[in-house]
C-alpha cells in the first residue's frame, strides 16, 4: 500500500515564530527550520510535501483574501494529496477554520489546522506534538483506503474539533480552544480514538470550491445601557449588509420602542439581522421569552448555537453567494457544514 501523501500548507503564527533579538517581538521564520526542529516528523510513514503562503502572517493579519488564497490551493492540490495540514497561528485560528468549512463544499478529504502557543525552537513548546498527531490524523484512512475525516478541523493539545464550533479561550494555556456546542472530533492518548459517528459523512458529490466573500458584515453585542441608534445610522452609510446580533440567553433582547425600532429599521433596509447568543454554550430560541418575541415578528434570523467565528464568516460566505435577500436568510438558517444546531 502507498503511504498516504500530506500537504502542509505554512501561513505563520507563533508554531514558527522566533524571537528579534532587537526589537524583542516574535516575528515568523521559514518552514525550513520547523521541519529541522522536528526531524521525526519524516519518519511517519507519510509522504510529505510543504508549501508556504507568499505571505507569511501572524494570524492577527488573516484576511478573507488569505481564505481564500488557501481553499484555491486546496482546490488545485486536491486530487494530489490525501489530506492537508494548515499551520496557522491561534488568535483567528477558528475564523480561519470556520471560513474555510464553507468555501470547500463537499470536501470528502480532511483540512486541519494546528499551530502553538510556544514558538517551535523553545524546549518546552507544544509544536511538536500538535504537528505530529494533526498529520498523523491527516493521514487516517478507513478500511476502503478513503481518508476517514473529511472536513475541515482544529487540532489543538490532544483534540481533534470541528473547525467551524471552535472559540480561542485561552491565551496561555496549551489547551487553548473550546467547542461547547459539539463535542470533539478525536483524542490522542496513547492511541488516537477518532468518534466516528460526530465526524460529517463522506460526499460524494465533487468538490465545490468558493472563492467570494463579501465583508459587508458587523457584529453588534448587547450590553445594557447600548444606545444602538447611532450604530444602525453607521450600518447603514457603512453599507453593511448583514448584522450580527450578539444577545443575551436563548436570544433575548430589551423591549423599548428605541431598540425595537431600529432592529426593525435594519430589516425595512432589507438588512440581514442575525441572532446569536454571547453564552459560550447553548442556543438561540426566539420566542422562548418576551424579550424575543418581537425579533421573530420582524424577521431577525435565529443563528441557534453559532459561535460569533462561524457567524462572521458564514455570513461573508452567504453574502458573497447571493444578492437575493430571501435566500441569504434562507442560507443562514440552514447547516451548511455541521455549523449549528438544526
Ligand atoms: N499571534 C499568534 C498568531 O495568531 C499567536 C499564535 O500563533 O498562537 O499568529
Amino acid at each position: 500500500m502507498s503511504k498516504p501523501k500530506i500537504l502542509i500548507i505554512y501561513t505563520g503564527g507563533t508554531i514558527g515564530m522566533i524571537r528579534d533579538e532587537v526589537k524583542g517581538t516574535l516575528k515568523p521564520f521559514r518552514l525550513q527550520r520547523v521541519i529541522k526542529s522536528i526531524p521525526s516528523i519524516l519518519h511517519l510513514g507519510i509522504e510529505l510535501h510543504a508549501m508556504e503562503l507568499d505571505r507569511i502572517i501572524d494570524s492577527s493579519n488573516v484576511t478573507p483574501l488569505v481564505w481564500i488564497e488557501l481553499a484555491e490551493i486546496i482546490e488545485e492540490y486536491y486530487t494530489q494529496y490525501d489530506g492537508f495540514v494548515i499551520l496557522h497561528g491561534s488568535d483567528t485560528m477558528a475564523y480561519s477554520a470556520s471560513a474555510l468549512s464553507f468555501l470547500l463544499e463537499n470536501l470528502a478529504k480532511p483540512v486541519i489546522f494546528t499551530g502553538s502557543q510556544l514558538p517551535i525552537g523553545l524546549p518546552r513548546s507544544d509544536a511538536r506534538e500538535n504537528l505530529i498527531t494533526t498529520l498523523q490524523i491527516a493521514a487516517l484512512q478507513n478500511a476502503k483506503g478513503q481518508p476517514m475525516i473529511n472536513e475541515v478541523c482544529i487540532y489543538f493539545e490532544d483534540k481533534l474539533y470541528r473547525g467551524n464550533r471552535t472559540h480561542k479561550f485561552n491565551s496561555e494555556n496549551f489547551d487553548a480552544f473550546l467547542s461547547l456546542n459539539y463535542p470533539i472530533l478525536a483524542e490522542a492518548g496513547v492511541h488516537i480514538q477518532v468518534y466516528q459517528e460526530r465526524l460529517l459523512p463522506q460526499s460524494n458529490a465533487e468538490l465545490v470550491v468558493h472563492t467570494k466573500m463579501n465583508t459587508n458584515v458587523a457584529i453588534l453585542k448587547l450590553f445594557p445601557g447600548l444606545n444602538i441608534l447611532p450604530y444602525v445610522q453607521a450600518f447603514k452609510s457603512a453599507g453593511i449588509e448583514a448584522v450580527i446580533i450578539e444577545s443575551y440567553g436563548s436570544g433575548n433582547g430589551p423591549t423599548d420602542e428605541g431598540f425595537l425600532g431600529a432592529i426593525q429599521e435594519l430589516v425595512d433596509n432589507q438588512i440581514i439581522v442575525l441572532n446569536i447568543t454571547q453564552c459560550r454554550e447553548g442556543k438561540v430560541e426566539m420566542g422562548k421569552y418576551e424579550t424575543s418575541a418581537a425579533l421573530v415578528k420582524m424577521g431577525v434570523l435565529s443563528g441557534t448555537d453559532l459561535t460569533a467565528e462561524a457567524a462572521i464568516t458564514k455570513a461573508m460566505f452567504v453574502l458573497g453567494k447571493t444578492e437575493n435577500y430571501a435566500e441569504r436568510g434562507r442560507l443562514l438558517t440552514q447547516g451548511l457544514s455541521g455549523e449549528m444546531f438544526g
